[in-house]
């Protein structure tokens, strides 16, 4: 047998661990590749140091004088460590990152004068021509150039040889044309905002950050392997395939040892991480075999969303080396648990408080209830924003496929919070007697346990839950790009800070009541009115569905369907109100992912269709062959009792009949489909028909398939088997 999938699993065969180079400890190495403040006290000149910490802490702009120091410096420092090109890096609307190359390297045009040259105007601005990148038709043709531009609060950093100039991507007529823009743009407004409502309870508060810290799960796969089945290649998941007889039912993996050979991947990129300044700090097995996790210390929202930007990019590239392949996508192997990647969020103030976190004191306990509601509200207000900001063709197979969150958005807080705040929702209405407000403060606030952290209970059910000192945002997916959910989160609580600080204002003024009184007053009206989100059972039951639609929550289970909230009148507001987003921007994004939906689903019919009657039927009718030939031996033999004898090989030539007609009608079916659908001029009716009448067909197909898998002869099955996919370490 020397099929693709034999000659793949003899590969495999004699994988050895890949040695891992030995580095300093992580304290000592870490950063050692950023342009980090260290490097830039080394490499700067006072003032162009002092101009680069006021644009990371203030947003103040660096001029363009300065920029050329700091560019001189940046050249040195990279040189320094071999570096022959730059590039800036940005996040285009693919989701991914991008990059062009340049080198350092220039000569006159007569070859002379050759010299490392990198200047102001570099380091600020490149054109990275970049017309191809989608824009949902903001650039018009004859002007379809973006260009970008130097994020200061992002660090340099070397990989390779490259210097990667982490930027924003914007089009000439200064629409964001990129990830990062808007979500700086959200980012600075939940400072303002959140500032502002800190101030009740510290006047020194002057800055408040957003702080990220994402868990990244994810599949390896043995290259060759991996190689050998195109719908991995060309999709990212596995299109076909039976399950395997020993699945994830032992859960023997979960916090399992984690195997040699994997373990040196993991080794060898977290030294990768270490000098590019990733803070990773945990590793484990998750459920599914072969699936594993990554979590690094939480950081500021920005620098954290290009982190995982760029680990994604690292991963891939270290796997390489261990002849492994990562798989990000959400769910890879059918029946086996998907991948998420979990955005822990919360506020920090430059006076080193974290805003969810419950304090020593009444007041600070106020302060934490007061941004804990407000992220309830916020979340409750725009639930079907949330769900939206974290919708794609391949996140479709995980919400609501009853192992990941549902698709119906809903905040998790645990029993005590639940109490606290029934008590609060007993609060009078204006004025309280001293009585009260004491009988507040000590009984209730007061209360909140010092260890709430350990306290708190989980759910994995739920798609957004808080625990113990931060939200825990489950249902983002693991391929996404954490900036779409990011800027969502942080917008809506941005919208929600200030409309309650008008409120609280208004009652201070109008109503004379005293800053508590209108703090809780403002609280307990939004704990009246948001129940609805709030849900601690259990999100994968049948129950929660009929549930949470009588509460009004949205439940949308399709990419297409989950989408229109984007540029639904609400959002258009928010985004626009807040100057995150105009209303532009915001229907450009909404048309490259309706587009990108179509464009998935269409890749996905085209690989399985070509697969079904490539590799499957082929082996199919091949196999089906041998028991002819077999039945036509018996006959010969035996004469007319032959049938008897050959009874089950006959139903087999029949079954394996069956399905092979089972595939051909459906494919022929879907093709037709397929057709239909690319005829449609909206490209929103287009993901319509590709959900809903293309996609339907792909677990028909499947299913006589798999069942084939199970009938043919495994020494012809061309399609390496989950077993193998899953198992081989
Ligand atoms: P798990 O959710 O798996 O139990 P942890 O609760 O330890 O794991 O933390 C998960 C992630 O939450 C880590 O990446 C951690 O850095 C992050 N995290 C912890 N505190 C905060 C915070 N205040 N803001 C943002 N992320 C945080
Ligand atoms: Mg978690």
């Amino acid at each position: 047998m020397s099929t693709f999938r034999f000659r793949a699993l003899a590969e495999t065969a004699n994988r050895k661990p890949v040695a891992v180079e030995k580095l300093d400890r992580k304290s000592v190495i870490f950063g050692s590749n950023v342009f980090n403040d260290k490097a830039m006290r080394q490499f700067l000149t006072p003032d162009a140091y002092k101009a680069v910490q006021n644009a990371i802490q203030h947003g103040t702009k660096i001029d363009r004088n300065i920029a050329e120091y700091v560019a001189m410096g940046m050249k040195e420092w990279a040189l320094n460590k071999g570096v022959t090109h730059y590039t800036h890096w940005f996040q285009p609307l693919t989701g991914t990152t991008a990059e062009k190359h340049d080198a350092f390297f220039e000569t006159s045009f007569d070859g002379s004068d050759p010299v490392e040259k990198f200047g102001g105007t570099q380091l600020v601005q490149q054109e990275p021509d970049a017309s191809s990148f989608p824009n949902g038709g903001i650039r018009n043709t004859f002007e379809a150039r973006g260009y970008t531009a130097w994020d200061p609060t992002s660090p340099a950093f070397i990989y390779g040889t490259t210097l990667c100039i982490p930027t924003v991507f914007v089009s000439y007529t200064g629409e964001a044309l990129d990830n990062k823009t808007p979500l700086l743009r959200a980012l600075s407004v939940i400072d303002e905002a959140a500032t502002d409502v800190a101030k009740y309870f510290d006047k020194n508060v002057k800055k408040v950050t957003p702080t990220l810290g994402w868990e990244q799960e994810y599949f390896l796969v043995d290259k060759a392997l991996a190689n050998a089945r195109p719908d991995l290649m060309l999709t990212g998941r596995t299109l076909l395939g039976h399950t395997s007889a020993k699945g994830q039912q032992l859960e023997d993996h979960y916090f399992g040892s984690i195997p040699s050979r994997v373990l040196n991947y993991m080794r060898d990129l977290e030294n990768e991480c270490m000098l590019l300044g990733i803070p990773v700090k945990t590793r484990h097995n998750e459920v599914a075999p072969n699936q594993f996790e990554l979590a690094p210390i939480f950081e500021e929202t920005n620098l954290a969303v290009d982190h995982n930007s760029l680990l994604m990019d690292v991963m891939q590239k270290v796997a390489e080396r261990h002849d492994y392949k990562v798989l990000f996508h959400e769910k890879p192997f059918k029946g086996v648990n998907g991948s998420g990647k979990h955005n822990n969020w919360s506020l920090a103030t430059d006076t080193g408080v974290n805003l969810l976190s419950p304090g020593k004191t009444p007041m600070s306990n106020l302060q934490f209830l007061t941004f804990f509601i407000n992220t309830i509200k916020a979340v409750h207000d725009y639930e079907e924003l949330m769900r939206a900001s974290i919708a794609s063709a391949s996140n479709d197979h995980r919400l609501g496929a009853n192992e990941a969150p549902p698709a119906i958005i809903s905040i998790f807080i645990g029993d005590q919070l639940t109490k606290v705040l029934a008590e609060l929702e007993g609060v009078t209405k204006g004025k309280l007697s001293p009585e009260e407000k004491t009988d507040l403060k000590l009984n209730v606030v007061g209360k909140i346990p010092d260890l709430l952290l350990d306290n708190t209970d989980r759910n994995r059910t739920s798609p957004f839950a808080f625990t113990g000192n931060k939200f825990e945002f489950r249902a983002v997916g693991s391929t996404a790009n954490c900036a779409t959910s990011m800027t969502t989160l942080n917008a809506i609580v941005a919208k929600q800070l200030k409309d309650f600080k008008v409120e609280v204002d208004a009652l201070i003024e109008k109503k004379d009541l005293k800053k508590d009184e209108a703090i809780f007053n403002v609280l307990r009206e939004y704990i009246k009115t948001t129940k609805a989100i709030l849900f601690e059972g259990d999100g994968y039951s049948d129950a929660w569905e009929i549930e949470a639609a009588k509460r009004g929550l949205s439940n949308h289970k399709t990419t297409p369907e989950a989408l229109k909230a984007k540029v639904a009148k609400n959002a258009l507001e928010l985004f626009e109100g807040l100057n995150i987003m105009n209303h532009v921007e915001v229907e450009a994004r909404y048309e490259i992912e309706v587009e990108e939906y179509v464009k998935k689903i269409q890749i996905e019919g085209r690989v399985l269709g070509d697969i079904a009657r490539n590799h499957v039927i082929p082996t199919a009718i091949k196999y089906q062959n041998t028991l002819i030939e077999n039945v036509k031996g018996l006959k010969e033999i035996f004469g007319k009792d032959f049938e008897g004898i050959a009874k089950e090989q006959i139903i087999l030539i029949k079954e394996i009949s069956e399905h092979i007609e089972g595939i051909n009608s459906k494919v022929e079916a879907m093709i037709e489909e397929r057709k239909k659908a690319n005829k449609l001029t909206s490209v929103v009716e287009m993901a319509d028909a590709y959900c809903n009448k293309v996609k339907p067909y792909f677990d028909e197909i499947r299913y006589h398939s798999d069942k084939l898998e199970l009938l043919v002869d495994d020494e012809m099955w061309t399609l390496v088997k989950y077993r193998e996919l899953l198992f081989v370490r």
